[in-house]
């Protein structure tokens, strides 16, 4: 084959229009891959994400036996948020509620959009009494904060759920879904803005028991 001067040139921009497109197909699947993860309106992980990490979390803390929390919040009375600023502010609100809840936790929690108004974090590595002072803080800022929207003032609580597991009470991914969301539901219905942990529930019926 002859030499011409301009093959390597030919070749070398082939290669580059081949990486190019390697790269581009490398970035589209990261970017896929993160809005599976994501939800839209929050930016914090969605519920396929949350469930997946509880899962995780879990046989960790079974294995290493280290505590592991779990907390819930429902705003309250959110639709009334919708029905008098409308649909977008409602939308406002809930990403400053996301944005709290970020700010408040450490690396490694892992804070979710369950759906609609319900959030949840995972706490790896904190007891109860730990997860209960942080919600108590996440209770106490969400209600003290205002959400300024054209000069109108808008303000909202919330009601939160704990659940925790220790060396002592190992537990499922199920079950223990169903304890922090009782602890919420028991928040809701005794009043809202407030914190109720599984613990507090579980010693309740004890007491009903006697
Ligand atoms: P409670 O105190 O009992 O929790 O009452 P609530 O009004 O917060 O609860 P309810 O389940 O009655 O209403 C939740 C509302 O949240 C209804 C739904 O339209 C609204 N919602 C769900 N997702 C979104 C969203 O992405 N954006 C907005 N703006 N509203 C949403
Ligand atoms: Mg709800
Ligand atoms: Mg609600």
């Amino acid at each position: 084959m002859l030499f011409r001067s301009d093959v390597a040139t030919e070749f070398l921009q082939r290669l580059a229009a081949v990486t190019a497109i390697c790269v581009e197909n490398c970035l589209n699947y990261e970017r896929l891959r993160r809005l599976s993860q994501t939800d839209a309106l929050t930016g914090l992980a969605n519920r396929r994400e949350l469930e997946k990490w509880m899962n995780i979390e879990i046989s960790r803390s079974l294995r290493e036996v280290s505590p592991l929390s779990c907390l819930y919040l429902d705003v309250d009375f959110f639709k009334k948020v919708n029905d008098t600023y409308g649909h977008d502010i409602g939308d406002l609100v809930l990403q400053k509620v996301a944005n709290i809840m970020l700010d408040a936790v450490r690396t490694g929690d892992i804070v979710a959009r369950y759906g609609g108004e319900e959030f949840a974090v995972i706490l790896p590595e904190t007891n109860e009494s730990n997860a209960m002072i942080y919600a108590h803080r996440l209770r106490e800022v969400i209600a003290n904060t205002d959400v300024i929207y054209e000069g109108q003032c808008i303000k909202c609580t919330a009601s939160l759920g704990v659940a925790s597991i220790t060396d002592s009470d190992p537990d499922t991914p199920d079950h223990f879904i169903k304890r922090v969301d009782d602890a919420r539901y028991r928040a809701k219905e005794s009043g809202r803005n407030r914190v109720v942990s599984w613990r507090q529930l579980y010693s309740e019926g004890e007491q009903r028991q006697k």
